[in-house]
C-alpha cells in the first residue's frame, strides 16, 4: 500500500550555497523553520488521524539534509524514533545534495529510519551542472547512487532538463545514466525561472532562454516513455502548483499546475494519431484511472482528434494495463501501448 507521505520543508537548510535556479521558500511556501519536536509530533498526530490503514512515511524536503550538523539531523531524527519502534510511522524520507552522502551518512541515516533518500541530480553532464553552480559532478552523482543502493535503501534521482547549457540530447543522457546505475524512481522538474534567482538575471539579461512549456512537454514525454520502458516509475514531473509558485513568483519556462498530465496526454494522443487513420469513428478503451489523460486537460485530446477527422467514445475498462489502449473501429479491435508502439527521436524536441 502506498505510504501517505507527511512533509516537512526545511527550505535551504544544509545548502553549502545557492543554486542559480533555487527558491525553496517559493517552491514550497514554507518559512523555512525547522520544525520542533513539538511541531513534528502535532502533524504526525494529525495525519495519522486521516490515513487509515496507509503507512505513514516522514519526509524532509528542500534543503541538504545530511550536510546539516549532525546534532541538528538527530534532533530532527530523535523525535520520530517512538513511533517507528512502535510501527506507527513506517519510514522516514530525506532530500540531499549527490557531494553530501558517504558510506558512514548512509549508515547513520539508516539505523535512524531513513528508507528513501532523494538526490538532486538535475544533470548527469558535467558543463550543465558548472553553468548552473550546483558544485558537484556527475561523478558524485553516480558515486552517491550506488553508495545508498549499498545499503539497501530506496535511491530517487531528481533531474531538471533545461537548466543552462542543458540539450535534450544531455537531458535524456542524463536519464538514462541514473537508470543504469539504479536510481528506484525519478522525478522530473524542468527548469523553471524564479522570481529573485540569478537565473531570472540571466534571463532578464537575455543571457539564459528557458525551455518553453511546448518544448518541455515535448522533451518530458520522451523522458518518461524512456523511464517506462526501463520500468522506473517517474513519480512526480514538474513543481507542485499549490506553494508559491504563481504567475508573480514563475518568471518563464516550462511550468504549468498539471504538468504531468498534460505529458501523459501527449503519449495518448501520439498513440491514438499512430494507430487511428484520420476519418474514422473509434471507441479507445483505457485504465480508469487513465481516462482524464486519454481526454487531455479541457478535451484537448477528443478536440485533436477531430480536427484530423476523429470521432472519439472513450470508455474505461480495467482490465487494461495504465499504459495500454484498445481501439476498437469498424474493421478492427487492437491494443496498443504508449510504451511499445511510438517511437521517439530525442532530435525532434
Ligand atoms: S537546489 Fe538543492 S542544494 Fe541547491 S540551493 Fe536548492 S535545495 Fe539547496
Amino acid at each position: 500500500m502506498k505510504p501517505v507521505t507527511i512533509p516537512f520543508f526545511i527550505s535551504h537548510h544544509g545548502c553549502p550555497h545557492r543554486c542559480v535556479f533555487c527558491d525553496q521558500r517559493a517552491i514550497s511556501g514554507s518559512s523555512g523553520a525547522l520544525p520542533t519536536a513539538e511541531q513534528i509530533y502535532g502533524k504526525i498526530d494529525l495525519w495519522r488521524s486521516t490515513a487509515g490503514d496507509r503507512p505513514l512515511e516522514i519526509a524532509f524536503f528542500g534543503g541538504t539534509f545530511t550536510a546539516l550538523p549532525e546534532e541538528i539531523q538527530a534532533g530532527l531524527l530523535a523525535p520520530l524514533q517512538p513511533f517507528l519502534d512502535e510501527r506507527t510511522l513506517d519510514s522516514v524520507r530525506i532530500s540531499t545534495r549527490p557531494d553530501c552522502i558517504d558510506a558512514e551518512r548512509v549508515a547513520w541515516l539508516s539505523e535512524r529510519g531513513v528508507r528513501t533518500i532523494e538526490l538532486g541530480v538535475q544533470s548527469m553532464d558535467d558543463t550543465v551542472l558548472a553553468a548552473s553552480g550546483r558544485g558537484h559532478s556527475a561523478v558524485d552523482s553516480l558515486a552517491a547512487i550506488r553508495c545508498i543502493k549499498e545499503y539497501g535503501l530506496m535511491v530517487g534521482a531528481q533531474l531538471m532538463p533545461g537548466l543552462p547549457g542543458d540539450t535534450p540530447i544531455s537531458s535524456l543522457a542524463s536519464l538514462e545514466q541514473v537508470i543504469s546505475v539504479g536510481a528506484d524512481f525519478i522525478r522530473i522538474y524542468p527548469t523553471v525561472v524564479l522570481q529573485g534567482t540569478e537565473l531570472a538575471w540571466r534571463y532578464e539579461a537575455g543571457e539564459f532562454i528557458p525551455l518553453s512549456l511546448e518544448r518541455g512537454v515535448a522533451l518530458c514525454k520522451i523522458l518518461l516513455q524512456r523511464s517506462m520502458r526501463a520500468g522506473t516509475p517517474v513519480i512526480r514531473i514538474g513543481l507542485q502548483a499549490d506553494h508559491g509558485l504563481n504567475a508573480e513568483s514563475v518568471l518563464a519556462g516550462c511550468w504549468h499546475p498539471a504538468l504531468g498530465q498534460l505529458v501523459r496526454s501527449q503519449l495518448y494522443a501520439d498513440l491514438i494519431s499512430h494507430v487511428v487513420p484520420p476519418g474514422r469513428l473509434v471507441t479507445v478503451y483505457c485504465h480508469p484511472a487513465r481516462l482524464s489523460d486519454v481526454v487531455g486537460i479541457n478535451r484537448t485530446n477528443l478536440q485533436s482528434q477531430l480536427e484530423r477527422g476523429v470521432q472519439m467514445l472513450i470508455v474505461p475498462d480495467a482490465t487494461l494495463q495504465k499504459e495500454e489502449l484498445k481501439v476498437h473501429t469498424e474493421e478492427s479491435s487492437i491494443t496498443c501501448s504508449i510504451i511499445k508502439d511510438i517511437n521517439y527521436s530525442i532530435h525532434e524536441v
